[in-house]
């Protein structure tokens, strides 16, 4: 089984495609991750990616997408199951990505996509703290105040820029334009799967399961 997950920010999807990981033994991609893996690698497409993300700072061209992608399912076993999270983004990297799995010898069975309002994304990520050693922090939760230190390493703690409310905003606009198109693709090939992401993370995760059961892909 192959699955792709896609929601905006602060909708829980990387809780959830790790649930769905584990539950149904598939290999967890998160590009975002990925990509800067690759951007350590001492490679010419490592050093691309490097430059991209450290120097020129702009969204990773679909080109490079590309060979990121094949390089990743190449490094798989065939009958290995993937969950997709943070591609495609928009609609050049949905053809990109559903290329890339064809050659590898696998279709997308299920989109899942974890819906939240623009209001609550907000409200999340912008609880979103961390400290110099990059611990996930939550404001009112693991921390009270800016002044606090992290409860783990005492570091100082500080919110990232693009989590600020006008961060988010911006990126949930992109989100919007360009991620949006996408989905609405997956929803007319019936392969869209779409949850509110609003309730607890136990209760999004059994709406989920509920659905691809349903399904039957077994
Ligand atoms: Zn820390």
């Amino acid at each position: 089984m192959n699955i792709i997950i896609l929601g905006p920010q602060g909708s829980g999807k990387g809780t959830q495609a790790e649930m769905l990981a584990k539950k149904y033994n598939l290999e967890h991609i998160d590009m975002g991750k990925f990509l800067r893996e690759v951007a350590k690698q001492n490679t010419p497409l490592g050093k691309e990616v490097y430059q991209i993300q450290n120097v020129t700072k702009t969204l990773v061209p679909s080109r490079i997408l590309k060979e990121v992608l094949r390089l990743k399912l190449n490094s798989l076993p065939r009958e290995q199951g993937v969950i997709f999270e943070g591609v495609p983004r928009k609609i050049d990297q949905q053809k990109y990505l559903e290329e890339e799995l064809i050659e590898s010898g696998r279709k997308i069975n299920a989109v899942v996509f974890i819906n939240i309002p623009e209001e609550e994304s907000i409200k999340r990520i912008s609880k979103r703290w961390t400290c110099r050693k990059g611990h996930p922090l939550i404001m009112g939760k693991d921390v009270y105040s800016d002044k606090d230190k992290c409860p783990i390493d005492a570091s100082a703690i500080f919110q990232r820029i693009d989590d600020s409310s006008e961060g988010v905003r911006k990126r949930l606009q992109v989100y919007e334009e360009e991620t949006m198109p996408v989905i609405e693709n997956y929803r007319q090939r019936k392969l869209l799967i779409e949850v509110d992401g609003r309730p607890s993370i136990e209760e999004v995760r059994n709406s989920i399961l509920t659905q691809i059961e349903k399904r039957n892909f077994f």
